[in-house]
C-alpha cells in the first residue's frame, strides 16, 4: 500500500491531486491537538484494517465513527462528569434522540419533566410516538409524584439539573432512588448546570447529557451535544450513532475542547455575576420577583445547598411590573447586553422566553406554569459585574 512518507512521482495532474499526501517529518509533538479535517484513514495493510475495525488496535476509520478531535472532546467531558465514557454528536438534540433510541423500543414508555427545554419535549411527545414509544409529560418532578408516574411501562426518566426559566432544581438522590425502585433509567440534562455545580453520576443517575452549544463551548460559536455514562451504554450507543449518522465535524468538537479549558474559570465568575446581579434586581423597585436557586427565597434552596454546595448557577429569571410593551422597551434600551435566544456563552445575553423557548405554548398554558409576557431570563457572563448591573439599571430605569 502506498508510503506517505515517500515522495510522490508523479506528472502535472498527479501532483495536484496528491497535494498535502505527503508526510511532513517532525520529531516532536504539537502542544495543541491539531484539528484533524479528515473524513476517511488510510491503512497500510489488511492486518491493520481487521484490528483496527476490531478495536484490538488504536486507530481511526472515517468521520462519522469518530475522529481524534471528537475523542478527545469526549475523554475531557467523561472526565470531568466522572463518567466512564461519553459519545459526542452534533447537536445537544441529536445527544437526545441517540440516548432515546439506545434505550427504548416500541412499546416502551418515556417520562419527560414539562419543564425540560421545549425540543426534549417535543421530540418524546410528537416523534417517539410515531415510533412506538409513549411519552407520558409530568409537570411535578418532585420523588413523590415520580414514583407515581413511572408506570410498567416506563423505561426511562429524563429531567434537567436546573431547568429554565424558572430554575426548578431537582432532588438527583432522591429521584435516583426512585427509578432503580422501578427498573427505570435515569437521564438527566445538565446542561445549564455543568459538571462544575454538580456531578448527577456520582449520585447514581444512568446517562448525562449536554447541550455542548452552551456553557462547555461557552463561546456562542459551537453546536455539539454529548452524553456521558457507562461503557456498556455508550458502546451500544455509539453503534446506534453510527447508523443514524449525527456525528460531530472535526473543527466544532476542536472548539468545544478550546472551550473546556476555561470552563471552570467562566463559571466561576458567571456564578459569582449571576449572585450578585440577583441581589440587585430584588432589591430594584421595578422589579416584581426574581428566580434563582442561590437566593434563599428560592423553594428549592435547601435542595441546592446539599446537592450544589449552594452555589445557584451561571443563569437567573426576573419579572418586570409592567407589560408586553414594558419588555420590548426595556430590551432596546440595552446597550451592552445582547437579547440572544440561547445562553451559557462568555457575554451576559437576555431573553424572553414568552417569544421564544416557550412560544409554542398558549398565553394560558404559559400563565400556568409562571411563565408571564414580563418575564426576561439572563444569562450570566464574564464581564465585570458593575457594567452588568448598570446597563440593566439603566434599561429598567
Ligand atoms: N438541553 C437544554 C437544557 C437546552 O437548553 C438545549 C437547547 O437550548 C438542548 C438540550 C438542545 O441542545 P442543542 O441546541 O445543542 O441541540
Amino acid at each position: 500500500m502506498a508510503d506517505s512518507t515517500k515522495p510522490i512521482k508523479g506528472r502535472f495532474s498527479t501532483d495536484c491531486a496528491h497535494a498535502g499526501d505527503e508526510t511532513v517529518p517532525s520529531r516532536n509533538q504539537p502542544a495543541v491537538m491539531p484539528i484533524y479535517q479528515t473524513s476517511v484513514y488510510d491503512f497500510p495493510d489488511l492486518d491493520v484494517v481487521d484490528n483496527v475495525w476490531e478495536g484490538k488496535q488504536a486507530g481511526y476509520i472515517y468521520g462519522r465513527y469518530g475522529l481524534p478531535n471528537t475523542t478527545a472532546l469526549e475523554q475531557i467531558v467523561a472526565k470531568l462528569e466522572k463518567g466512564e465514557a461519553a459519545l459526542a454528536s452534533a447537536s445537544g438534540m441529536a445527544s437526545i434522540m441517540v440516548a432515546f433510541a439506545t434505550l427504548l423500543q416500541s412499546g416502551d414508555e418515556v417520562v419527560v419533566a414539562q419543564d425540560s427545554y421545549g425540543g426534549t419535549v417535543s421530540l418524546a411527545a410528537k416523534e417517539l410516538p410515531r415510533f412506538g414509544i409513549a411519552s407520558r409529560l409530568v409537570t411535578d418532578t418532585r420523588p413523590q409524584a415520580i414514583q407515581t408516574a413511572l408506570g410498567p411501562k416506563t423505561k426511562a426518566l429524563i429531567v434537567e439539573t436546573i431547568s429554565n426559566p424558572l430554575w426548578n432544581v431537582v432532588d438527583i438522590p432522591a429521584l435516583v432512588e426512585v427509578c432503580r425502585g422501578k427498573g427505570v433509567k435515569l437521564l438527566v440534562d445538565n446542561t445549564s448546570a455543568t459538571p462544575y455545580l454538580i456531578r448527577p453520576l456520582t449520585m447514581g443517575v444512568d446517562v448525562v447529557i449536554h447541550s455542548a452549544t452552551k456553557f462547555l463551548g461557552g463561546h456562542h460559536d459551537v453546536t455539539a451535544g454529548i452524553l456521558v455514562g457507562s461503557t456498556e451504554f455508550i458502546s451500544r450507543a455509539r453503534d446506534i450513532a453510527i447508523r443514524l449518522g449525527p456525528s460531530l465535524a472535526a473543527f466544532d468538537a476542536w472548539l468545544a475542547v478550546r472551550g473546556i479549558k476555561t470552563l471552570a474559570l467562566r463559571m466561576e465568575r458567571a456564578c459569582a455575576n449571576a449572585a450578585a446581579v440577583a441581589r440587585s434586581l430584588q432589591a430594584h423597585r421595578n422589579v416584581r420577583h426574581v428566580f434563582y436557586p442561590g437566593l434563599d427565597s428560592h423553594p428549592q434552596h435547601e435542595l441546592v445547598r446539599r446537592t450544589m454546595n449552594g452555589n445557584g448557577g451561571a443563569m437567573l429569571s426576573f419579572d418586570m411590573k409592567g407589560d408586553i410593551k414594558t419588555a420590548e422597551s426595556f430590551v432596546k434600551k440595552l446597550a451592552m447586553i445582547r437579547f440572544a435566544p440561547s445562553f451559557g456563552g462568555l457575554t451576559t445575553t437576555i431573553s424572553h422566553p414568552a417569544k421564544t423557548s416557550h412560544r409554542s405554548l398558549s398565553p394560558s398554558q404559559r400563565a400556568e406554569v409562571g411563565i408571564t409576557d414580563t418575564l426576561m431570563r439572563l444569562s450570566l457572563g464574564i464581564e465585570d459585574v458593575e457594567d452588568i448591573v448598570r446597563d440593566l439599571d439603566n434599561a429598567l430605569n
